[in-house]
């Protein structure tokens, strides 16, 4: 038995946010409440003071890259995963533009079963719309699924032809399948290295319009609404015009949804000066005009989540020239730490942050989490709101380093995290 007393427990599912205590037997939640924990002692109970700490759903990440198969030396599912935990994420979900692709069944299970294997926080995948995700042929997603993927994407590229895509919701919809689509006109991105603004001109580098993000939201928006009953998802949306379309489209009662990463949520495109490649990004960090239309969009619900699109690179991608680096941003450790200000700020609640963190994120891929309520997987997180750290790459677990936080002092840690009872992560 496990016993967290006086922890500030934030429980979007319930709309709670109060001073409790939390019980966990045989990896559920068993008891919640104000002095729930308080009689409970004896040997084979572990009791934990919160006191000061939040408790919350642990984490769900809807889009992170693990580089297995292929590219072990960026990361690999055991650094992804022990990355995971110590970010307070109990749920994550790897995008399949892995070397090669995952795009079968054997790629599919041989991920699962990897992630079983390690242990820790649970490894749901995203296999590939279309073949190698070259945009063709679709893939057999019945198989996808059988396997164990909760949703498709060719995540890196875009779907580009409106006929293929027209056809994998068609497809995606007979298995109950998300689609995640990673909106990018490529006609007006080719070689682009940055948002396509004021600072691009002035640094010389090429741009990456919003209209090439705005353009593809649209026309897969038409699509969800004449194929009827697909579940459409847009990855890291970045433009203030995206944003416009999707509150519009719910408004017109469109069950499509949306993620936005901690890095569009707090930095512009001004952090590129100076060249910065750890800021290089795709699609890139934006205006001030957008950032703030992103905040806008997650408080009043017209973005469903938060996702870090966690994507490692070693140092020989990322250090050297601004072009030829390649665009991530490592984000699994960094994710609360980054977005706390936003709460500070008075931008967004604590409870939307969490929400937006676990609760949402659940919902939209259904998977069984983002909740404390009795009965429930106790998957949770402990968050220490006042904890000033040190991203470095000894306080960090990832195989890679490729954040614009590395070496910045940062307030708001992950004290522990929790998954089936277990605790995978503590400090
Ligand atoms: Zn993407």
């Amino acid at each position: 038995m496990l016993v967290i007393r006086g922890a500030r427990v934030l429980d979007p599912s319930k709309q709670l946010d109060q001073i409790a205590d939390v019980v966990v037997e045989a990896g559920r939640i068993t008891r919640i409440g104000r002095d729930a924990g308080e009689k409970l002692a004896g040997e084979q109970v572990r009791i934990i003071d919160a006191a000061g700490l939040w408790l919350a759903p642990g984490f769900v990440d809807l889009h992170v890259h693990f580089r297995e198969p292929g590219q072990e030396y960026k990361e690999d599912i055991a650094s992804g995963l022990a990355a995971a935990a110590a970010g307070g994420f109990t749920a994550v979900c790897p995008m399949p533009n892995t070397r090669p692709v995952n795009d079968t069944r054997a790629i599919t299970e041989m991920m699962v079963s990897r992630g079983k294997e390690v242990g820790g926080a649970r490894l749901l995948p995203f296999a590939a719309i279309t073949k190698g995700s070259a945009g063709k042929e679709l893939t057999e997603m019945a198989d996808l699924k059988d396997a164990g993927a909760i949703g498709v994407s060719d995540d890196g590229v875009c779907v580009m032809n409106a006929a293929v895509m027209r056809r994998a919701l068609e497809y995606a919809k007979t298995f109950d399948l998300l689609v995640s689509q990673h909106c990018e006109d490529h006609h007006l991105t080719a070689k682009a290295d940055m948002h396509e603004g004021s600072v691009s001109t002035r640094l010389g580098l090429r741009g990456w319009p919003r209209v090439a993000e705005d353009i593809i939201v649209a026309r897969d928006l038409l699509l969800t609404e004449a194929v009827g009953g697909a579940r459409y998802h847009v990855a890291h949306i970045s433009s203030m015009n995206s944003v416009r379309l999707i509150r519009e489209a719910k408004a017109r009662g469109l069950a499509v949804t949306a993620e936005v990463t901690p890095h569009h949520l707090t930095l512009t495109d001004e952090a590129v000066i100076g060249y910065n490649t750890y800021c290089k990004v795709n699609p890139p960090i934006r205006s001030e005009e957008d950032r703030e239309a992103l905040i806008a969009a997650l408080k009043d619900g017209s973005i469903d989540c938060i996702a870090t699109d966690h994507a490692p690179h070693s140092v020989l991608e990322k250090d050297c020239e601004f072009s030829e680096a390649s665009p991530g941003i490592n984000g699994l450790e960094t994710t609360f730490a980054a977005l706390l200000p936003l709460v500070t700020k008075g931008d967004i609640s604590a409870l939307r942050l969490i929400e937006a963190l676990s609760t949402a994120p659940a919902k939209v891929a259904r998977i069984d989490g983002g909740t404390l309520a009795v009965g429930a997987r106790a998957d949770f997180v402990l968050l220490d709101p006042e904890k000033r750290w040190t991203v470095s790459r000894e306080t960090l677990r990832t195989k890679s380093h490729n954040t614009p936080l590395l070496h910045q002092e940062v307030t708001g840690q992950v004290r522990m995290t929790v998954a089936g009872g277990e605790i995978l992560w503590q400090r």
